[in-house]
């Protein structure tokens, strides 16, 4: 590749009508299907659609609602959590992971990551159990399964729940084994620019219990049951039919989007290798996200750490070369305003609090090409040279 072509060429950290695009005639005519049929809800794209989810997460059940966040309320209800229960979830991760829980009046308890993978640290988990804790929620971050399996067997062993977060995971698997099928309940999220990402909102809840799947549809639907009785105190959560259609055009890319994303993160090693960043000799500043070998990686997110603090410099030199990047995230939840009186403060969580303070993502999505990968490892390359530079002078 010629550095002439690659020199500033400009990168959007994210590009959902790029994946869109070629995919338009086919989803219009599915969207004006449903235009035509009325059934604007409970249509029968939404049941195809659970069940192509279902499939694919290897559970028997697979019910939509509206959103990923209303999924997490969702299976928190199913199971009655509520004042007095205790959830643990990461503090590394988006908000919507922990606010389900304080939203229900449940004790918010924010465990640590592991710095390597940045997903939920088994061993912080295991500290924080009491004789109250209901449910754990380990979030498959970045694309990346947590240590499931360990997490179910020390749930498994106190009868506490696990809420699987599949959300930037979907598609994923762990020893083989399909996220959203390790816990009780999984939830995902079809939000645009998640792997399989709507038009819109939507959500989607996996499970294997019987029991469970008809009380989620129960609590997504006002708890009534017949009509106009109502037992249970349910929220109005579906998810579209509109939505359902343009989810079932895209499903079927999934696996090539997934190896797009697959094969722009192994470009990006190389990348990085030939340009002298890692590896033997480089001056580690920069490191390269972690891959467990057990994981199946469908990388929501490539996250790269900028040690020595110079994450925020190289971040704006980057935007001054119009390469787009971003920060997942840049507050650990534990020292959220909002959640202040859980009563955790500085130095609290400290892997979560070094991630945040050195983490930063890069384009990733399948549609990027790689004169846009080399651009932007040759904008990280430049800048690198230019703060050596000004440190030896
Ligand atoms: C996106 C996301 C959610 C919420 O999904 P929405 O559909 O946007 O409500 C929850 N958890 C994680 C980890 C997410 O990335």
């Amino acid at each position: 590749m010629q550095e002439t072509t690659t020199e500033h060429l400009p990168v959007a950290l994210l590009d959902v009508s790029r994946g869109n695009a070629p995919l338009r005639d086919e989803i219009i005519a599915a969207l004006s299907e449903v235009y035509e049929s009325g059934r604007f809800l409970y249509g029968p794209q939404v049941g195809e659609l659970e069940s192509q989810i279902a499939k694919l997460s290897n559970t028997r059940h697979a019910i939509g609602c509206a959103s990923g966040s209303d999924a997490l309320l969702l299976a928190l209800m199913a199971n009655e959590i509520g004042a007095g229960d205790e959830v643990i979830v990461p503090s590394f991760t988006f908000f919507a992971t922990a606010s389900c829980v304080r939203r229900l009046g449940a004790k918010l308890v924010f465990a640590d990551i592991d710095p390597k993978t940045y997903n939920i640290c088994p061993e912080s988990v295991a500290s924080k159990i009491t004789p109250n804790t209901r449910a754990i929620i380990p979030v498959h971050l970045f694309g990346q399964s947590a240590e499931i399996d360990v997490i179910c067997r020390i749930a498994a062993d106190r009868d506490i729940l696990v809420i699987e977060d599949t959300a930037q995971a979907l598609g994923g698997a762990y020893h083989g084994r399909p996220l959203g099928s390790w816990g009780q309940i999984g939830c995902t999220s079809f939000y645009p620019t998640k792997n399989l990402g709507g038009i819109g909102d939507g959500g989607m809840m996996t499970t294997d219990s019987d029991q469970i799947a008809s009380r989620l549809r129960l609590l997504s639907a006002h708890g009534m049951q017949p009509r106009y009785f109502h037992r249970e105190l349910g929220i109005n959560s579906r998810l579209d039919t509109l939505q359902a259609a343009a989810l079932l055009v895209k499903l079927k890319y999934l696996p090539k989007y997934t190896a797009a994303r697959q094969e722009n993160a192994k470009h990006y090693f190389e990348l990085f290798h030939e340009a002298g960043l890692v590896g033997q000799g480089a001056s580690a500043v920069v490191q390269l996200p972690y891959q467990d070998p057990a994981s199946f990686h469908v990388w929501n997110q490539f996250s790269i750490r900028v040690t020595e603090g110079r994450r925020d410099e190289l971040r704006q030199y980057l935007a001054a070369r119009a390469i787009g990047s971003e920060i997942y995230y840049p507050i650990p939840l534990h020292l959220q305003e909002c959640f202040q009186d859980c009563g955790y403060k500085e130095g609290s969580l400290p892997a979560s609090e070094a991630a945040a303070g050195e983490i930063l993502h890069l384009p990733i999505y399948p549609e990027l090409t790689r004169a846009e990968q080399a651009a932007v490892v040759d904008g990280i390359t430049c800048y690198l040279k230019a703060a050596r530079g000004r440190k030896a002078a």
